[in-house]
């Protein structure tokens, strides 16, 4: 029985130092066959020998043997224990640690919103030809939306202007043209600017109209300012905005602030008028995307300025519509619902 006791006693001491080194699955593996292994296992071969142990002693003997080998088993999952937690942390050292040679994550900082972009390609565009840039108030009075513009009260044309009244005198502005009276209430020619900014109107949105948008339009008045000057300078600003071979079109219209007028169109750039079902210019290979027309003389009297003396010409255009075709983009709502994956493909990085 000393025998015995003193073998166990051996085992647990190389046991605990076996398992005190035992720092990962392959050691631990070993620990676990060296002293439970099927056939030369140490407690197997303890359980072994018991057969030869007297009688009167097996009873103490076989407590002791499966006494140690509980003691084995519980070491064991110990250990096991301790080589998982260590593998999960190098795991995780591993993923966190910092590659240097790896180009570094950019950082997203914005960028300018791509009609804000479209707005000042035009911009530019007529700052070279000598324009200046001039805004005014989005809420409007009836005067400089309508009456200075030639729309008196019940004329026609403002039902497809019809907008959003604050009161019955102040609205939300339907065009930039008021700033047009503001600005020649106050200039006197010559007058060469161009206005940008938001504008609103009662509309149903649909894919290319929404009750608001953006607008950028023109006035020149001198003395001797003719509609050639008016075909010249446009066609000029379509051919910088749209390449040097685009076709350009006028064709007679009416608005009650030019007199006369001419809506400005270009060969859609989609089809090339070679598609009859092409949903930008419906098959007619032309696209409509300005407005013009020589300033109405009773106009340039609203604001003291002697038609006689004096001649204008304005043209106004839609900067979401004509982006919309410039990019081929067939929702006009995409400019507005901030969605990062459309915006980031227009110069932001
Ligand atoms: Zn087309």
């Amino acid at each position: 029985m000393a025998d015995l006791k003193d073998r166990i006693e051996g085992l647990r001491k190389t046991f605990e130092a076996e398992a005190f080194k035992a720092g990962d699955a392959k050691s631990l593996e070993e620990l676990r066959t060296t002293f439970l292994g099927r056939k030369k296992g140490h407690v197997t071969l303890l359980f072994e020998d018991l057969k030869a142990v007297p009688v009167e002693d097996k009873r103490e003997a076989g407590r002791l043997v499966n006494a140690f080998k509980t003691f084995v088993q519980d070491g064991l999952a110990a250990v096991e224990g301790r080589v998982e937690e260590t593998a999960r942390v190098s795991d995780k050292a591993t993923a966190s640690r910092l590659d240097l040679t790896l180009p570094g994550r950019k950082i997203y900082v914005g960028a300018p919103h791509p009609l804000v972009l479209f707005q000042q390609e035009i911009e530019n565009i007529f700052l070279g030809m000598g324009f200046a840039i001039e805004e005014g108030p989005e809420i409007e009075t009836d005067y400089y939306n309508f009456e200075a513009l030639n729309f008196p009260p019940h004329h026609p044309a403002r039902d497809s202007w019809d907008t959003l009244y604050i009161k019955d005198d102040l609205l939300l502005r339907t065009h930039t043209s008021p700033v047009q009276i503001r600005v020649m209430e106050k200039k006197k020619p010559p007058i060469r600017i161009i206005i940008p900014g938001r504008v609103f109107r009662r509309e149903t949105p649909d894919p290319t109209h929404l009750p608001m948008f953006m607008q950028i339009e023109g006035l020149v008045v001198d003395r001797g300012a003719t509609f050639a000057h008016l075909k010249g300078t446009l066609e000029y600003f379509i051919r910088a905005l749209f390449g040097e071979k685009i076709k350009v079109r006028f064709r007679p219209s009416f608005f009650p602030f030019t007199e006369p007028s001419a809506e400005v169109d270009i060969e859609c750039i989609v089809c090339g008028g070679k598609d009859e079902s092409c949903r930008v210019c419906g098959g007619t290979g032309w696209k409509e995307i300005l407005g013009s027309g020589m300033v109405n003389p009773q106009v340039l009297k609203n604001v003291n300025i002697d038609p006689e003396e004096y001649s204008g010409w304005a043209f106004g255009l839609g900067i979401d519509r004509t982006a919309m075709f410039a990019y081929g983009i067939t929702e006009m709502r995409h400019f507005y619902e901030n969605d990062l994956r459309f915006l980031r493909q227009f110069g932001a990085k």
